[in-house]
């Protein structure tokens, strides 16, 4: 089974407007590799008009976050309908800065993550386990509660990311074989919700201080599908070595 690798920066709230089109300009000058997806997730200002430089480019746009209403009295939040009206195509949901921040728990993110599909997003759903729970021995119980909520979501139109609290923004990464065994249970859980065939397809990102230097390490495990990127893709040469890194890879496993 190949799956195709992806590459996601997840932003977070770094470059306006002004930043976000220098970004993608000096993004789309440089030569990218055509075997590996790529997407990028500004913050909602940035949108428009990433979604116009990024127009015909390859490379997808995602948001940070989505409602579960179309519409309607929810003072500072952005609906699905209205991120499908400006092609943005992805949406990251459940990260662990939303759940430890902003009070996301399973079921919203679940209903968050029904909702973005319903439109046509692809829904990169972010679970992952705290040093307090990977340390008491929990992580495996704590993945499989996360993921229980993605049953009734579609799988065609989701990606995992693995996302170690205790990696995110630390400089600490989960090591090649901690993520592929947190990666391997999740896929074993995916199976269980919809199937064999489908579960295959379904990429699983890991995410957690992934830089240039060890992203090759992570992304050569069998169930790495790709990253999930913070700090590292706020700058075009470190986001690209990563993307780079995924490409040399993915030529190897065609040749
Ligand atoms: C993230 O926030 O999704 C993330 C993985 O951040 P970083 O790469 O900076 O650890």
């Amino acid at each position: 089974m190949t799956r195709r690798y992806l590459v996601a920066g997840n932003w977070k709230m770094h470059k306006g407007v002004a930043d976000t089109a220098a970004f993608l300009e000096e993004l789309l000058a440089a030569k990218r590799p055509r075997n590996v997806d790529v997407v990028v997730c500004p913050p909602y200002i940035s949108l428009p008009a990433a979604a116009m430089l990024l127009t015909r480019s390859g490379i997808g746009l995602g948001a940070q976050n989505v409602h579960w209403e179309s519409s309607g009295a929810f003072t500072g939040e952005i609906s699905a309908p209205m991120l499908a009206d400006l092609d943005v195509g992805w949406v990251i949901v459940g990260h662990s800065e939303r759940r430890t921040m902003f009070g996301e728990t399973d079921e919203t993110a679940a209903r968050r993550a029904r909702r973005a599909q319903e439109e046509g997003l692809t829904v990169i759903f972010c679970l992952g386990e705290t040093l307090k729970q990977r340390e008491a021995g929990e992580t495996i119980d704590v993945l499989r509660q996360q993921a229980s909520v993605l049953t009734d979501l579609d799988p065609a139109k989701l990606v995992v990311a693995y996302e170690p609290i205790w990696a995110i923004g630390t400089g600490r990464t989960a090591s090649p074989e901690q993520a592929q065994e947190a990666h391997a249970f999740l896929r074993s859980e995916l199976r269980g919700h919809f199937g064999d065939e489908a579960a295959n397809k379904v990429r699983i990102l890991y995410g957690g201080s992934v830089k240039p230097a060890n992203a090759a390490d992570l992304f050569r495990q069998p169930d790495v599908d790709g990253g999930l990127i913070g700090g590292a893709s706020l700058d075009v040469p470190s986001f690209s070595a990563i993307i780079r890194a995924a490409a040399h890879l993915a030529a190897g496993a065609s040749s």
